[in-house]
């Protein structure tokens, strides 16, 4: 078995035991592995192990490592910082973005989505802790935005999306996600249809499936550390 498989194996009975601890269907949580940095090599190592889900941060290393795996049937989610004029290649090439935060970044993305394909999954990213160089909207605007963003088509509005300041202890890491799992509660309540929270990474695992996490977006636990200095979200 692969160093990648067993690291794969060893996740997924991870979240079967915390969903289990903390009242939630393993089932219900789709782990998302992030690959930014890592080759065309590591990813077809996950595939052969099951894994179909793969997100990346960086658009030109997505696109090449997508023409390098074209013969596999991989779901691409784009979980970077989204650029106005780098919309297109995004509409065109993933099945989800993460990390949207503006309306008219939106709007492009409704516009660029190829009809032949399946609207575009989106999630809102909320900037929880305040910090000005994090992507996110405001908690205070993101009922006017997702209001706005489920009216386009082609896309799908499904859920929300955090990347929290590193935190050491459990309680203080469950906080932004307690926040973020209220938010979307609201929004439903207010008619919108969404399924997804996605939140969590390899150092706040538990955190997140304990908040209710239904994405949960794992590198280094999966495909082991990166060169410091990149993979900033
Ligand atoms: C890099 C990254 C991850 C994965 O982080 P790990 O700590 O390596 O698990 C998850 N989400 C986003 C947005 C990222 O940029």
């Amino acid at each position: 078995m692969t160093e990648i498989a067993k690291n794969l194996n060893q996740l997924r009975e991870q979240i079967q035991q915390l969903a289990q601890r903390h009242g939630y269907r393993a089932d219900d949580i789709l782990l998302l592995a992030v690959s930014k940095t890592k080759p065309a090599s590591a990813i077809r190592a996950a595939f052969a192990a099951g894994q179909r889900h793969f997100g990346e941060n960086y658009l030109q290393e997505a696109l090449e490592k997508q023409g390098e795996l074209a013969d596999l049937p991989l779901e691409w989610h784009f979980i970077g910082r989204i650029q106005g004029n780098k919309t297109r290649p995004i509409a065109e090439h993933f099945s989800w973005a993460h990390s949207l935060d503006s309306l008219k970044h939106a709007q492009r993305l409704a516009e660029q989505r190829p009809a032949p394909l399946p609207p575009l999954n989106v999630c809102l990213q909320v900037n929880l802790s305040g910090e000005a160089s994090k992507g996110g909207v405001a908690p205070e605007q993101l009922p006017s935005l997702a209001e706005q963003v489920a009216q386009l088509p082609r896309l799908r509005l499904r859920g929300l999306m955090t990347l929290p300041a590193p935190a050491s202890d459990l309680a203080q890491q469950r906080r932004p996600f307690h926040q973020l799992a209220e938010l979307k509660q609201r929004l439903c309540a207010q008619g919108l249809a969404l399924d997804t929270l996605s939140m969590g990474m390899s150092a706040d695992l538990e955190a997140a499936i304990a908040e209710g996490s239904t994405l949960v977006r794992i590198g280094t636990a999966l495909f082991g550390s990166r060169v410091a200095g990149q993979g900033a979200g």
